[in-house]
């Protein structure tokens, strides 16, 4: 399988180099040229299959020629033994046709586990190979960041570095990249907010110079290998609920644009998905440009559910390449105005393709707040804020067939919010219950590429 850009002016690259890779270097996103199409017959064989068995089902092509089937299938179980839940991603009834598919017990109790330590395993086998050292950078709004210390603290040949905005996290999310011992794990906490860290990011990807001298790797949902594993709970959820024989819509509670692009990949890989629902909280950049079909930025307003406080949606990049007809320099264009002018308008034979897919909502802080509250009396479920503005926007969207909406992290990572709204504390779950009590450990750095980069040479000696 060969990966493109979608930019249209990188290389394409097989699945071993657009991993290592990340970010391509015309600036754009690796998309694989085509996506096997299943038939109702071959996704219905995979009924009952375990999460692990599925997952080397649904990813076995995309890395076909860089992975064996013994390895892969060694990798993925390495993956996913440290979950807290043998079913992985189990489903939790809501309502007479809504789901909730909980995707925290992973790790770091948030869904980012499911990839990261999938493309921990998979990064750790093709630098085996090689004997190469490389230096993970990544920027976080919270949840990526400990998910990727998680995956790679300790390995002899990694450097894993994590900008996070200083100050806009939650304490369980900061403690989790702060607290790992491991001397190669660094924890820096940015000036700005989540923006500010990915563009510090992707200036350092866009740095040849550095980016060689430090063989930089990036493992941001801009890496195909993240939403490649994100792909498999979205069959292994419509399995559950009767696919393929009766479609299932997902609602997602959206940031960056990489949990619900995985989403749909699975519909274009055959799963008979109706709708993908986006659901925004008060940054609503997505909602509004697919609402009005102008993507305009207006700057982040922290809220209850920070992981979703983004307003550059890297992700959307590659639905926007499919839906402009897979037309690099359309996107090129329309990336150069948002720099520009931070805005873009969405032509309208491409916006009528989205909306064909993709439909949208947003919450407010208030209605996250209420949301928690009502679902914790009317089903004794707890939800982060995050997964309550997918419920409350999922519900909006109810009534038309099977829903299911993702839970994309454990209450007690956001103990504030929850007891706010429900006058419950979430505790965290036995495995990880001395978090409070362990030494933290982070750098202060200013929003700054020339700074960030003479630390990164001096933290990783290269
Ligand atoms: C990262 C994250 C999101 C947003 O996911 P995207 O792939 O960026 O859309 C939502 N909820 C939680 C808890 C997250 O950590």
């Amino acid at each position: 399988m060969r990966y493109i850009s979608t930019r249209g002016q990188a290389p394409a690259l097989g699945f071993g180099e657009a991993m290592m890779t990340g970010l391509a270097r015309d600036g754009g996103l690796y998309v694989p040229e085509t996506v096997p199409v299943l038939t109702a017959a071959e996704i219905a064989a995979w009924r009952g299959l375990s999460y692990e068995d599925l997952a080397f089902k649904v990813v076995r092509p995309f890395v076909a020629g860089f992975f064996d089937d013994a390895e892969l299938k060694r990798l993925i179980a390495q993956a996913y033994a440290g979950f807290g839940h043998i079913a992985r991603a189990p489903l939790v009834q809501l309502g007479p046709d809504h789901f909730l598919m909980e995707l925290f017990h992973g790790p770091t109790l948030a869904f980012k586990d499911f990839a990261m330590q999938l493309i921990g395993q998979l990064m750790q086998a093709a630098l085996a190979r090689t004997g190469e050292r490389i230096t993970i950078v990544g920027a976080t709004s919270g949840d990526t960041g400990s998910a990727a210390i998680e995956a790679f603290r300790g390995l002899s040949n990694v450097d894993v570095v994590i900008l996070f905005p200083h100050g806009r996290v939650s304490e369980v999310q900061r403690r989790q990249m702060t607290t790992p011992s491991e001397a190669n794990v660094h924890a820096l906490a940015m000036e700005g907010d989540f923006d500010d860290c990915q563009s510090r990011l992707k200036d350092m990807f866009n740095d040849f110079a550095f980016r060689d001298r430090v063989r930089l790797a990036g493992v941001n949902s801009i890496n195909w290998a993240r939403v490649l594993a994100q792909v498999v709970y979205y069959f292994h959820a419509g399995l559950s609920v009767g696919a393929p024989d009766r479609p299932v819509s997902f609602t997602v509670p959206t940031g960056n644009f990489g949990d619900i692009f995985a989403g749909y990949i699975a519909q274009k890989m055959g799963l008979p998905i109706d709708r993908l629902v986006i659901a925004t909280n008060q940054n609503d950049i997505l909602d509004r440009a697919l609402k009005t079909g102008e993507y305009r930025t207006t700057g982040v307003v922290p809220s209850i559910s920070p992981s979703m406080d983004i307003q550059v949606s890297s992700n959307f990049e590659r639905a926007l390449f499919d839906a402009l007809d897979r037309d690099g320099a359309a996107v090129q264009a329309l990336m150069d105005s948002l720099k520009q002018s931070g805005s873009f308008t969405i032509p309208a034979p491409a916006l009528a393709k989205l909306r064909a897919t993709f439909l949208s909502g947003r919450a407010s802080e208030e209605e996250t707040a209420d949301t928690i509250a009502r679902l914790w009396r009317e089903t004794g479920e707890l939800l982060c804020p995050h997964s309550a503005v997918g419920v409350k926007v999922a519900q909006e969207h109810a009534g038309q067939g099977m829903m299911v909406t993702l839970a994309t992290a454990h209450p007690a990572k956001f103990p504030d919010a929850v007891e706010r709204a429900t006058g419950l504390r979430p505790g965290l779950p036995p495995r990880m219950a001395d978090l409070f009590d362990r030494p933290e450990r982070v750098t202060c750095v200013p929003n700054d590429l020339a700074a960030l980069q003479s630390l990164i040479l001096e933290r990783t000696g290269l």
